[in-house]
């Protein structure tokens, strides 16, 4: 593990070009739990994930959906970022592609436009209506309760992809564009198991970018790695990043 540790960082301190791609792992250590999980609360263990976070789930009970998020909301007001972000937010010269819907990095001191939320934000609500367009921030600690877009009298919904919807065109884009442009992809807590999200550690390769996978569980993500790591981020990241002056291109 510590030889793989500095070839890792060897690595990272050649590349010019590089960027992280990260997922719930990368949360994990602050205690911010996702759907895929084992559901922590018998409260919503009993409905599938595809009831809570899909158009359809939401046309049957906008309700329960509006509350199942709250309920995520109030836990996540109480979650701070943790050595992982930090480290992370000590590079400022990268740019960071997450499917985290948390603002985790962002509190850690990442600027805004330098994170690409590929799922999008549960720190936002958004009119149900494509065309709308209408968007307003939400208040972690005072949820909103399921009400109707200003704008267009829709509902509002989380800033967030659901299953089944495509991810936002122009933060996909950035980030395939970003993915053609590598020497080196830092994998940081997912397993690359959710598509299309998890394409971009293969284009990254195609283009010939190294990948440097962070990640306690041998997944797929694993598989593409010149390096695994097998620890969690908060634990490996700082030493493996501090000091260096990572850049993404652009
Ligand atoms: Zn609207």
């Amino acid at each position: 593990m510590r030889d793989r540790l500095e070839v890792a960082r060897e690595l990272l301190g050649r590349s010019r070009h590089t960027a992280v791609f990260s997922g719930a792992g990368l949360s994990a250590e602050s205690g911010v739990s996702t759907f895929r999980d084992p559901a922590p609360d018998a409260l919503w263990s009993r409905f599938d994930p595809t009831e809570l976070a899909s158009v359809e789930g939401f046309s049957v009970n906008p309700q329960r959906v509006i509350e199942w998020y709250n309920w995520r909301r109030a836990r996540l007001a109480g979650v701070q970022p943790n050595a992982a972000h930090r480290a992370l937010a000590n590079q400022p010269g990268l740019i960071q592609i997450t499917q985290n819907v948390d603002s985790l990095l962002e509190q850690a001191g990442v600027a805004a436009e330098r994170v690409l939320h590929l799922h999008g934000s549960i720190q936002r609500d958004r009119c149900h209506n494509p065309s709308c367009g209408h968007a307003e921030p939400v208040d972690f600690a005072a949820p909103q309760p399921l009400r109707a877009c200003p704008r267009c009298g829709d509902y509002l919904r989380p800033a967030v992809v659901w299953f089944g919807e495509p991810l936002p065109r122009q933060t996909w884009l950035r980030a395939e564009d970003l993915c053609r442009n590598l020497d080196c992809l830092l994998v940081v807590g997912t397993s690359a198991t959710v598509y299309p999200a998890a394409g971009l550690i293969e284009l990254a390769r195609a283009h010939g970018s190294r990948i440097v996978v962070v990640d306690p569980a041998a997944g797929a993500a694993g598989a593409q790695a010149d390096i695994h790591l097998d620890a969690a981020a908060g634990e490996v990241l700082p030493a493996l990043i501090a000091g260096l002056d990572l850049r993404s291109p652009g």
